[in-house]
């Protein structure tokens, strides 16, 4: 019995091993998505900016020259002021100059506007590339380790799927088929250690006659409540095997 029984628990801490590497693995991508969506944020962020800059002096240039041709124009219309034959053209001259000054005005106002809107924006944009550059360099390191844990984690369920086939080969064929049925109903957790009266996994009490047999350790038990295999860790027969405080047996997420 004992054989079998550290053979299972054995079995037993294999499979939750191998249960965790394939919940890594299968995170993986996930997880690099993750960090790739923060970098392309700030790249986003930082092309935005970019273009407003652009835009900006794009705007700029056009309103230079745009002001350029108005000053042109109020040259001629100065001129033609002076050349005025009677008062209806003198009238539409300075009609005329009117509109151009008017023009030329609201075109400072923007030039002004755009001016100061360039400088905010070129003060922010140092910071940002600097964001960036940093974000892009901490990404390459993320999925650089995220790769790396992957593939350790393939390697490490690739070493324990190797060591489980050798381990099953040494258990009688009840007791292992006892053992897939139950981690099959019961979420792959098909052990339990019972300590302080209480099956570890499912938290309920298994009772006195119960344990009583559970320390003569002579054939494989089930808790009362959730059918798992129990077993006492502190029998002597298990303890060399069992001697850490958290028991690597039992994850945290059955019931
Ligand atoms: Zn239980």
């Amino acid at each position: 019995m004992k054989a079998i029984l550290l053979a299972l628990i054995a079995l037993q801490r294999l499979d939750n091993q191998i249960a965790d590497c394939r919940r890594a693995v299968a995170h993986g991508p996930e997880k690099l998505a993750q960090a790739r969506l923060r970098l392309t944020a700030l790249e986003e962020e930082l092309t935005t900016l970019k273009d407003q800059l652009e835009g900006n002096r794009r705007r700029r240039r056009e309103l230079e020259t745009e002001s350029d041709d108005l000053a042109n124009r109020r040259t001629i219309n100065q001129t033609r002021q002076l050349k005025a034959k009677n008062n209806d053209e003198y009238r539409a001259v300075l009609k005329e100059a009117d509109t151009i000054a008017s023009q030329l005005t609201a075109r400072e106002d923007e030039l002004l506007r755009l001016m100061e809107e360039a400088e905010k924006l070129e003060e922010s944009l140092p910071g940002l590339e600097k964001a960036t550059a940093a974000e892009a360099a901490a990404f390459k390191t993320n999925s650089k380790s995220i790769e790396k844990e992957m593939a350790s984690c393939q390697k490490l369920e690739k070493e324990a799927l190797a060591e489980r086939v050798r381990l099953t080969e040494t258990l009688p064929a009840d007791a292992l088929g006892r053992y897939r049925i139950v981690a099959k109903n019961r979420d792959g957790q098909a052990m339990a250690p019972v300590s302080g009266g209480l099956c570890q996994v499912c938290r309920l009490s298994v009772p006195p006659q119960l344990f009583n047999e559970l320390q003569r350790n002579d054939k494989l038990l089930s808790c009362p409540n959730c059918a798992r295999i129990i077993y006492w860790p502190d029998h002597p027969d298990l303890r060399p095997e069992e001697e850490t405080p958290d028991d690597p047996t039992v994850t945290k997420a059955h019931g």
